[in-house]
């Protein structure tokens, strides 16, 4: 083991001081003890040895774009920048090993040498892989799981200091839990994916009534690659996403840059930021730009490079509450929803979310063993948003929802584990890994258990 992490020369610890970290939503802070910078696996394995020594926990932070408290850092926080970019590349089976420190953002421009791309993506780009995969990122569509159903083999640091290759040959039984680990098990240090030839996707948005969207939910979600669509609480038209995949080299022809930032930069974020802030303060202003917003919904369609269409710039603070259903209980729900809503003449000024992925095999993913339909409401952040999110869980829960780890909600261990029939391996899998909960936080207490 090298001892080359010294950061502070006065203490001796291989962590500096700490600035006070606040996540993305604003819903979260922290204090840490120290942040450590690691370079390599072996400075890595010296953080967690001098942490444990010092009896702090440790939490490695990807970009703070949870709304949970998952990625507070009570001890040491573990900025993995240092562990980040392309480490390996296996052409002909399509996979590359990244460092698990790497931005979303950043694999298109690694990937794109050797024609490969990402199969799936979520709603934006600034996640780390190791933060998007833990959590259980995803996008949409029926037919694709979420980022982690992605990964074919993971590196992972343990808290006593082993550096374990786990794939579905490797380590096998760690398998099923390391993909969706809530940063649970360990630190990942690489994570290798199993890519696809670059592809282009032809995007259709198109306003729709609300009422038809969700009787043909099914219908839609068969036919389409991804399909998606957006609702304003209190209004009756929904904005529908529709992509289908097409060959890497296709002509492309993206949204046009001026129309484009009009539409996405000035009139999505700039302007609907400055009606947010009003009617966080003038309640009366909210239904009417909701239906002015939903008027708004122009039909356009363009095709450009995947990762240009599935990822979209947020730049509106709010929080997210987001649950996994049974895909054909969506049209339920949301019907459910639209009349809490109005009975509690709940003013929100943002959109209710609808995704929809495939069955997949991972523990704790919000997909596992079943057809999933994701419904995902948000509250701007400077609103309260318990009063809303508190009867929605309701509504969710009745579904048999699974919450996102990632997004805010209310539930513990005990509602947990009826949710996932492998909640008990995972849970055996982090007594083994982490007996002494080095990498424990009061996120994970409330969702794993102490
Ligand atoms: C604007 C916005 C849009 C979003 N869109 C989507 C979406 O479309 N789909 C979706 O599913 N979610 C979405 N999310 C949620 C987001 O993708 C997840 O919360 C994700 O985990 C954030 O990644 P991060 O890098 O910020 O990780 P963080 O929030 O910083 O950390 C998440 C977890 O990962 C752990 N972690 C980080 N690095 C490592 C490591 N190397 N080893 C082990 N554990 C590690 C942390 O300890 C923590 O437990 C969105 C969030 C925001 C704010």
């Amino acid at each position: 083991m090298t001892n080359d992490t010294t950061a502070d020369a006065t203490t001796s610890v291989p962590w500096r001081p700490a600035p006070a970290w606040r996540n993305w939503g604003h819903s979260q802070t922290a204090r840490p003890r120290g942040v450590a910078r690691p370079a390599s696996e072996d400075e890595l394995r010296a953080v967690l040895g001098s942490a444990r020594d010092a009896g702090l926990g440790v939490k490695p932070v990807g970009a703070g774009h949870s709304f949970t408290g998952i990625a507070v850092a009570p001890g040491v926080q573990l900025d993995l920048g240092g562990l980040s970019g392309l480490r390996a590349v296996d052409t002909a089976a399509a996979q590359v090993t990244l460092g698990a420190g790497t931005h979303l953002f950043e694999i298109p421009g690694l990937l794109a040498p050797y024609g490969l791309a990402m199969p799936n993506l979520g709603d934006i780009d600034r996640q780390t892989l190791a933060g998007a995969v833990s959590t259980g990122t995803h996008g949409t569509g029926a037919g694709f799981g979420g980022i982690a159903t992605q990964i074919v083999r993971v590196r992972l640091l343990t808290a006593d200091g082993r550096l374990l290759t786990v794939s579905a040959d490797e380590n096998p039984r760690y398998w099923g839990a390391v993909q969706v680990g809530l940063g649970a098990l360990g630190v990942l240090t690489e994570i290798t994916l199993q890519c696809v030839p670059q592809f282009a996707l032809h995007a259709v948005e198109a306003p729709s009534p609300l009422a038809q969207v969700l009787d043909e939910w099914d219908e839609r979600c068969a036919v389409a690659d991804h399909f998606e669509f957006y609702w304003f609480p209190g209004t009756e038209i929904a904005s529908t996403k529709t992509n289908t995949r097409l060959p890497g080299d296709v002509p492309l022809s993206p949204v046009p840059r001026l129309s484009g930032w009009v539409d996405d930069e000035l009139l999505a974020n700039g302007l609907y930021g400055a009606i947010c802030a009003v009617g966080a303060r003038a309640r009366g202003v909210v239904p009417v730009a909701n239906r002015l917003a939903s008027r708004l919904m122009a039909r356009r369609e363009y095709t450009d490079l995947s990762h240009r269409v599935f990822a979209t710039s947020r730049t509106v603070r709010f929080r997210e509450m987001e649950f996994a259903v049974p895909r054909e209980a969506v049209p339920s729900v949301v019907r459910e929803l639209d009349a809490m809503i109005r009975a509690r003449d709940l003013r929100v000024s943002f959109p209710v979310e609808v995704r929809a992925a495939a069955a997949d095999d991972l523990w704790l993913s919000t997909a596992s063993g079943r057809e999933t339909g994701y419904v995902a409401i948000h509250r701007y952040f400077r609103e309260d948003f318990r009063p809303y999110f508190t009867a929605a869980q309701d509504i969710f829960r009745a579904h048999g929802g699974r919450p996102h780890w990632g997004k805010l909600h209310f539930l513990g261990a005990d509602d947990l584990a009826e949710l996932y029939p492998r909640f008990g391996d995972f849970v055996r899998v982090r007594d083994e890994l982490d007996p002494d909960r080095l990498f424990a936080n009061p996120y994970l207490t409330q969702v794993l258990g102490a």
